[in-house]
């Protein structure tokens, strides 16, 4: 069996025109011979009736502190309705189809409820199915526990859903189908000539997820990796070819070009840069050891971190600051805080030993009077933090500088 995974994200599914485009593309994917099973995210985004955070509000109408495994059933919902919806559409165009939760199509998760990790993937239903010919609908988003109560995997948690499934199945592809043409050199909504990448490695991939391009889940990537399960990220609504995400292309490993040395700028908005001077505490009491640690107990996730042997910087989330600075302060800590800063992010991987990439980064975000607060490098991206207001110039001074647009 040909296995074929197609992902549709919300905006895909929200009107029946929609909705038949998306039937058009699994039919085309059988006629070509694959079995395709469909994942689907919920319908729209805040603010349509079955968008998840909108069953989310309704509930918090009720009561705010509602336990999380009956707020995993309510949010499971959102993806039981689109998966149904598809199911009507198809079987309406003649297509003999059947919707499976996440639970019934064998993803089995841990109990980390709204957050949950796939542990393991018994696709039995779906073989089953898929032998009688008939098209598998599966809820995205959602697993469910040994016990069998209904968990969700977070935000974006659907791509993940596609990509164990991809795994599961040995498919021959995952394929994303999203609002966009496929992963662009940058944010579209802030680079108006970003461009469609056609082949991106794994590792680069999961650089420009981490560090903020929403367009596909980190964790979804590092599954597909472990079984080398090519990703297509495509456009519902057009036939363009999207992005080949894969470490083998058909005449075997990628080349990255040496022309290309930047593959896209990435960014994430609002965090503040926090500024630890440790030279007054003695070496003996390990300040920055400290430091990390109560970060830890406090729950606070922290990134971009310089250790100098006087002073130690790193950036939190925006809401997160000021239980930081007070954690700080109760430590003997007069740290210097510097709130509203972004992260701005060039991955490729074609910069590893070329020499001069961290100059011309400099060199473009001076050239437009942009004040770099930090920065750090690695053999596939070069951060930078600059101020939050001056985040898409920073996003289109890099974009142009490294010719990646149209
Ligand atoms: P879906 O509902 O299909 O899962 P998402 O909203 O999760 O869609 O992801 C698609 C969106 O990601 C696009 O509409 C685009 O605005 C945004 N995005 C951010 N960075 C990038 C990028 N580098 N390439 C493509 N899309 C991006
Ligand atoms: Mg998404």
């Amino acid at each position: 069996m040909r296995y074929l995974v197609q992902k549709f994200g919300g905006t895909s599914l929200v009107t029946p025109e929609l909705r038949e485009q998306v039937a058009r593309k699994i039919i085309t994917a059988k006629e070509e011979g694959y079995m395709p099973v469909v994942v689907v995210s919920a319908m729209g985004r805040e603010g349509d009736p079955y968008a998840t955070d909108t069953l989310i509000r309704f509930v918090e109408g009720i009561n705010t502190e509602i336990p999380l495994t009956a707020l995993d059933s309510l949010m499971a919902c959102g993806e039981v309705i689109s998966g149904v919806a598809m199911v009507a559409t198809l079987e309406k165009n003649g297509c003999k189809s059947v919707f499976l939760t996440g639970g019934q199509a064998g993803i089995i998760t841990d109990d980390r409820h709204t957050d949950a990790h796939i542990i393991e993937v018994n696709p039995r239903f779906i073989h089953k199915y898929a032998a009688e010919d008939t098209i598998v609908v599966v809820a995205g988003f959602q697993g469910q526990t040994e016990e069998g109560l209904v968990t969700t995997l977070g935000r974006g948690g659907s791509d993940t859903s596609a990509a164990a499934l991809g795994v599961a199945l040995n498919a021959d592809a995952i394929d994303i189908y999203t609002d966009v043409e496929g992963i662009m050199t940058a944010d579209p909504r802030i680079v108006k000539n970003a461009r469609p990448i056609d082949m991106i490695t794994y590792n680069e991939i999961c650089q420009l997820a981490h560090e903020g391009a929403k367009v596909i889940h980190p964790r979804a990537v590092e599954i597909a990796m472990q079984k080398n399960i090519p990703i297509r990220v495509k456009c519902t609504f057009s036939d363009a070819p999207g992005t080949l995400v894969t470490s083998i292309s058909d005449n075997g490993p990628v080349e990255i070009k040496r022309d290309r040395i930047i593959t896209g700028i990435t960014h994430i908005p609002n965090v503040t840069q926090i500024e630890a001077a440790t030279s007054e505490f003695p070496e003996s009491e390990h300040p920055q050891l400290k430091i990390f640690k109560s970060m830890a107990a406090a729950g606070i996730s922290v990134d971009f971190i310089n250790i100098h042997p006087d002073v130690t910087i790193y950036t939190v989330k925006d809401e997160v600051a000021p239980k930081a600075v007070q954690i700080l302060a109760n430590m003997g800590f007069s740290p210097i805080v510097t709130p509203h800063c972004a992260k701005v992010s060039a991955v490729g991987a074609g910069m590893a030993g070329v020499p001069g990439v961290m100059a011309s980064i400099i060199e473009a975000l001076s050239a437009e009077n942009i004040r770099i607060l930090q920065t750090a490098d690695s053999h596939s991206t070069i951060w930078c933090l600059v101020k939050q207001e001056e985040m898409e110039k920073a996003i289109r001074a890099l974009h142009n500088h490294f010719k990646l647009g149209n």
